[in-house]
């Protein structure tokens, strides 16, 4: 049970349970190294708090999209192995490659580009394939340029061509032929490489859903991102219980007023919610401005006093009303948005289908304003 609540609101993330999916996730690897992805300030969990409990619970890597994320890392302190995926032109690919964070190329000129930016030592670089999903990645006709421009500056010894690694798109649905697809072109890629004589140590392509339920995927490294946060990639069709995974954050604030108000009053911008009844509503001191979805306005759960509850009327940016019917909540009552969903509360997943959208984009999206605690 979390202690009482003091501040306005706040995310509580439990780092026990981070470490929890992570060694879940390691063991899940088998043989493979485990990247814990930190992307997005940890998929809004607080990027260097979460690297720390993955590394201490058996993380090789840490992966980050952008230089800043990686950067900012190496700052913190993590003299472990990092990889950052997302660059673009002009940025300070010479501070990573000086901080020793390993970077990717799609293009003979992403290689020309990290080349420039060698000093003392050669930059370590993973070749990204494009195997269907049409983001970043060397397309098929393009991979012999690719290996060929990084195969030159590696024998000009500035740079090392350390992996081979694409992405999956559509391994939330295992069963999809996408995979199988996406693996046959990895697979052409490894080979055309191979041919060339390119054959680095970490051939990787598996994100959460690949490292769960497609070890053929695994080659030798894994990705995962949102399993280390206790969601489920897979959406209703295998809850994160069934995966062994623990959700870490819960989200609560306390009620800043609760009122009684007469059948007929409406609810918040618009008046979009009418009571039917005389009806007892509490304040929620949070609303979009904090990263709640919008679009989840008049249906999105909250537990108060151990009983679910909903929602009424637009959610606005700093506050969204719940409807607490006849209860006799009084203010300084503590709401609870979502968290593991143990104590009956609701999941992020339950505010996802509320809002339409994926369980990553609620918990990535909280927002600055709330504070983080970390027990
Ligand atoms: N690898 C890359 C390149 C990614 O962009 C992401 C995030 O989308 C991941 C791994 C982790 O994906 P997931 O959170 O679905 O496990």
């Amino acid at each position: 049970p979390l202690e009482p609540l003091t501040a306005r609101a706040e995310a509580v993330v439990d780092l026990a349970a981070i470490r929890h999916n992570v060694a879940t996730l390691r063991a899940r690897a088998g043989t493979a190294q485990l990247m814990t992805v930190v992307k997005a300030d940890g998929y809004g969990h607080g990027m260097v708090p979460v690297a720390r409990a993955a590394r201490e619970a058996g993380a090789d890597w840490i992966g980050a999209a952008v230089l800043e994320e990686a950067l900012a890392l190496r700052a913190a302190g993590d003299t472990g192995p990092i990889f950052c995926w997302l660059t673009t032109p002009g940025e300070p690919l010479e501070q990573a490659i000086a901080a020793g964070i390993d970077l990717s190329a799609s293009a003979p000129w992403e290689i020309s580009e990290i080349a420039a930016g060698v000093a003392d030592r050669p930059a370590r670089v993973h070749l990204k394939i494009d195997t269907g999903m049409s983001r970043g990645g060397a397309v098929p006709e393009e991979w012999p340029t690719l290996v060929r421009a990084a195969q030159a500056e590696e024998k000009a010894g500035r740079i090392e061509i350390v992996g081979i690694w694409s992405h999956l798109a559509s391994s939330d649905e295992p069963k999809s032929p996408v995979n199988e697809a996406q693996l046959a072109t990895f697979q052409s890629a490894l080979d055309v490489a191979a041919s060339l004589g390119v054959e680095p140590p970490l051939r990787h392509l598996a994100n959460s859903g690949g490292t769960l339920a497609l070890p053929e995927t695994h080659f030798d490294l894994v990705r995962p991102g949102i399993a280390t946060y206790g969601l489920s990639p897979f959406g209703d069709a295998l809850p994160s219980s069934e995966l062994g995974l623990v959700p870490a954050m819960t989200l609560r604030a306390k009620l800043a007023m609760v009122k009684r108000v007469p059948a007929g009053a409406g609810v918040s911008y618009g008046l979009t919610w009418t009571a039917p009844t005389p009806s007892t509503l509490g304040l929620i001191p949070l609303g979009y401005g904090d990263g709640l979805p919008r679009h989840a306005s008049s249906s999105a759960p909250v537990q108060v006093g151990g009983v679910r509850r909903t929602v009424v009327g637009r959610i606005c940016m700093d506050q969204c009303v719940v409807n607490l019917e006849d209860d006799a909540a009084a203010a300084g009552d503590t709401a609870v948005l979502f968290g593991s969903g143990v104590n009956g509360e609701p999941t992020a997943d339950d505010w996802a289908e509320a809002a339409q959208t994926i369980n990553y984009e609620i918990v990535t999206r909280l927002g600055a304003r709330v504070p983080r605690r970390y027990v």
